[in-house]
């Protein structure tokens, strides 16, 4: 299975960033055997896009609404982020299930939506803290999955524990095998052979100094990164301390 490293820039990046980051990353491509990915604000879509024409780096956003279109003031439809290149979407993020009260009906009809658009979506999950502690993240993890990804799901899965996202605490090499075999269990369990072809990602706190020994966890399937994505010589190396396909 090729790895892929998906950046997520979230609310970072103004025009006259995308040279500096989106370049780099143009010039070099994906290394051998890995997919790279960028998902930059909306806003810069089509700047960033523009600096990745011709090399093989895909270009992603990070939510879409789950309507084709209508009276939705501020919210952009999988179809508008199709239509400024975009070919991925982050749905479910753990920020915008805090910040926007997203549950997973709401990630569930997104990510319908987004396939429909032709775009394919990196549907997140993950467990606050306390949930952890309280040995609840399993059991949270499940009921995401179950409840966020549609029936005719074709996409990937980051698995995000909240409590290692944007902290410098990345989840131990025990945590991201448990719960990737706990996922791809139940990925295989709902959409049998197809679940087991399904990338898994493991984000939170992903840098070069940490990104060999978390990507050779077994059912690994690449990295969301977040704050490193920033830095195309980080978000570079990151990809390069993939496991070869
Ligand atoms: C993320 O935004 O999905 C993320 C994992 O962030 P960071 O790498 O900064 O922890």
């Amino acid at each position: 299975m090729r790895a892929l490293i998906a950046g997520n820039w979230k609310m970072n990046g103004l025009a006259a960033d995308v040279e500096r980051i989106a370049a780099p990353l143009a010039a070099s491509g994906p290394p051998a055997g890995c997919d790279l990915l960028v998902c930059p604000p909306a806003t810069i879509l089509r700047e960033v896009g523009r600096v990745l024409a011709g090399s093989a780096v895909a270009l992603g956003a990070q939510d879409c609404h789950p309507a084709p279109s209508g009276a939705h003031t501020g919210d952009l439809s999988a179809a508008m982020l199709r239509d400024a290149g975009a070919t991925w979407v982050i749905l479910g993020h753990s920020e915008r299930r805090a910040d926007h009260g997203e549950g997973d009906a709401l990630v569930r009809a997104k990510a319908a939506a987004a396939a429909a658009a032709g775009l394919t979506p990196i549907v997140c999950v993950g467990e606050t803290e306390a949930q952890r502690v309280a040995g609840e993240h399993l059991g949270i993890v499940r009921g995401q999955l179950a409840g966020s990804l549609p029936d005719d799901f074709a996409g990937v899965v980051a698995y995000e524990p909240v409590w290692a996202i944007g902290t410098g605490r990345n989840a131990s090499e025990a945590d991201v095998a448990e719960m990737h075999a706990a996922v791809r269990e139940a990925l295989i369990t709902r959409f049998a052979g197809r679940g087991a072809a399904v990338r898994i990602l493991y984000g939170g706190s992903v840098k070069p100094a940490n990104a060999a020994a978390l990507l050779a966890v077994k059912d690994v399937g690449g990295a969301l990164v977040g704050g490193a994505s920033l830095n195309a010589a980080d978000f570079l190396a990151i990809a390069r301390a993939a496991p070869r396909a």
